[in-house]
C-alpha cells in the first residue's frame, strides 16, 4: 500500500481538508496541505510522482500495489482513511499475505535543517501488535535509503534517521506495518533542488522498493 501524502485540490479546500474528523484518539484535522519549495514545487506533487515511480518498480518486482488516492488534482482522503484503505487492502489479500504500507513524505523543517527520516508507530492501545514489525521495516527503509540515495539522516529531528511518533492517525489506525517516509526537508534550499530533480526522485524510488523487498523477504 503506498500512501502519497496530501492532495493537489486539498489547498483549494480547506474547508473539507481543515475540518475535524472523529478518531479512536479524538477529533483531528482531516489533513493538510503539506510542504512547499521556495520555488512553488509542492509536496503532494513530489509525493504523487515519488509513488508513480515506487509503484512501477513494485509491480515489476512483483507486488500488488494499491493506491490512497487515484489522481494529484483531488481533495483528501483524510489521514484516517488512508490508514483504513490498507487495511480493506489486506482484508482482501486474505491470510497470508504479505501486506505493508508506506507512506510517502517530505517535511516542512527548519530551514537550516537537512536529511531525511522515517516515522514509525508507537504503541496507543489500539494496534500495537503492530509496532514491531513496523520497527522491522522502518529499520529496512531506512538502512535502504541512505545506502542507495546517499542522502544522510535528517540533522534536525529524529535519531540516526528514526523516529517514534503516536500523534498521527495513519499510523495509530494501521493494522498492517506501516511508517512515513520524510525524503528530504522542503524547505532547505539543498534538499528543495534534489526533491525536484526527477532523476533524484527515480533513485528514491529505487531505494525504497529496496527497502520495502528487503523487510518482504524476511517477513
Ligand atoms: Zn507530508
Amino acid at each position: 500500500v503506498l500512501d502519497p501524502g496530501h492532495d493537489g485540490g486539498n489547498g483549494r479546500h480547506p474547508e473539507l481538508i481543515n475540518r475535524l474528523v472523529d478518531t479512536p484518539l479524538g477529533r483531528r484535522p482531516c489533513d493538510n496541505v503539506g510542504a512547499v519549495t521556495d520555488a512553488g514545487y509542492p509536496e503532494h506533487a513530489f509525493t504523487w510522482d515519488l509513488a508513480q515511480r515506487l509503484a512501477r518498480l513494485l509491480t515489476a518486482a512483483g507486488a500488488h500495489v494499491v493506491l490512497t488516492r487515484a489522481s494529484d488534482d483531488g481533495v483528501g482522503p483524510c489521514t484516517v482513511d488512508r490508514a483504513e484503505i490498507g487495511n480493506r487492502a489486506a482484508a482482501r489479500a486474505g491470510a497470508g499475505a504479505r501486506v505493508v504500507a508506506l507512506s510517502l513524505h517530505a517535511d516542512g523543517g527548519p530551514t537550516s535543517g537537512v536529511g531525511f527520516h522515517v516515522i514509525e508507530p508507537g504503541p496507543v492501545g489500539l494496534n500495537d501488535a503492530i509496532v514491531e514489525p513496523s520497527r522491522r521495516l522502518g529499520t529496512a527503509v531506512r538502512d535502504a535509503f541512505l545506502a542507495d540515495t546517499g542522502e544522510p539522516y535528517a540533522s534536525y529531528v529524529g535519531v540516526q534517521g528514526l523516529i517514534t511518533r503516536t500523534d498521527l492517525g495513519g499510523l495509530n489506525l494501521t493494522t498492517v506495518p506501516k511508517v512515513f517516509v520524510e525524503c528530504g526537508n522542503l524547505r532547505n534550499a539543498q534538499d528543495a533542488a534534489r526533491l525536484a530533480d526527477p532523476a533524484s526522485r527515480q533513485g528514491a524510488a529505487q531505494a525504497l522498493e529496496r527497502g520495502l523487498s528487503d523487510y518482504l523477504a524476511n517477513t
